[in-house]
């Protein structure tokens, strides 16, 4: 078998259009507040990235760029006056944060109504319930393109590999309300590539380049790298080995061009559909 590509970069460029008609039909274009502090080099790149697509959309987002010195309280004076600030309706603290600065308690005092990036605890509890209000990113981004594949979850054997917060976790819950049977695997799981080898569907969200194997792939398989890894040589890899799965696997996202764009898209529905109240 060699594997359909979920093409994130098309897909994603879709969902974008049909944000921006959206967005023209509003009264008043949603307002989304970018903050960042200090001076990490990719979250440098991943705010523009954002403040780009946000352009594209006609979503007016205002950059925030604090000092690496700033203190958690200056943080949270800040977050307050965007929380009571009308015109922004979405609030996006990019991460990492510097150590000094407890990301926990920063997340939680977003709004829950203006946190687009879906990470705060009552969001995603709303989801664990299956009650989604806004949903974190990348793992909904995950469900459209899934969706692009036309096959039916339900009762499908999923087996996510991570379970960070931000990426393992929330994407156990999409899958498990989209009626999956669903297998969460972390640094301690046992036999891992046995689960992987009866999976229908394989997440990879590790953050090491390739370290999922082709040939643990069950033939047929969905498989979707979350993963962004930067080699040596400068090539951006995923968790999976691409050429190895493909012949394996059913439908795969490439990387770049998978998860990633579909991140972005997502944060603009989100930030869409928060400025809709
Ligand atoms: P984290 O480092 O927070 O989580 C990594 C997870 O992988 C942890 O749960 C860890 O387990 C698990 N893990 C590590 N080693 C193993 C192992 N040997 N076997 C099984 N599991 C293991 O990363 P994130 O979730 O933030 O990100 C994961 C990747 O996804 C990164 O490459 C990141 O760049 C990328 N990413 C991509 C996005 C996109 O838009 N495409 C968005 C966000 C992230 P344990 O908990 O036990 O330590």
């Amino acid at each position: 078998m060699t594997a359909k590509i979920l093409d994130g970069k098309a897909i994603a460029a879709q969902q974008r259009q049909l944000v921006k008609t959206q967005v023209a039909a509003l009264k008043r274009a949603p307002g989304l507040a970018v903050i960042r502090v200090g001076d990490n080099p990719a979250s440098q790149v991943y705010v523009r990235h954002k403040r780009n697509a946000c352009a594209e959309v006609g979503i007016n987002s205002q950059a925030f760029e604090l000092p690496a010195n700033t203190s958690e309280d200056e943080l949270l004076v800040l977050l307050e006056k965007l929380n009571n600030d009308n015109e922004i309706d979405g609030i996006l603290v990019q991460l990492p944060l510097p150590d000094h600065i407890d990301s926990d308690l920063v997340l939680e005092r977003i709004l829950p109504k203006k946190d687009v990036d879906g990470f705060h605890p009552y969001n995603v509890g709303r989801l664990a319930l299956r009650m989604p209000l806004l949903r974190s990113c990348t793992p909904k981004g995950v469900m459209t393109l899934l969706a692009h594949t036309d096959i039916d979850l339900t009762g499908l054997d999923a087996v996510i590999v991570g379970q960070s917060n931000i990426v393992g976790r929330p994407m156990a819950l999409e899958l498990l309300a989209a009626r999956c049977t669903i297998t969460v695997c972390h640094s301690r799981t046992r036999n891992l590539q046995e689960k992987i080898a009866n999976a229908d569907i394989v997440v990879a969200a590790v953050g090491k380049p390739n370290f999922v194997k082709g040939e643990w792939i069950k033939s047929g398989a969905i498989v979707i790298d979350v993963g962004i890894n930067r080699l040596e040589n400068g090539k951006l890899v995923g968790d999976v080995e691409f050429e190895a799965a493909s012949e394996r696997a059913s439908w795969i996202t490439p990387v770049p061009g998978g998860v990633g764009p579909m991140t972005v898209a997502t944060l603009l529905e989100n930030t869409l559909q928060a400025g809709q109240g």
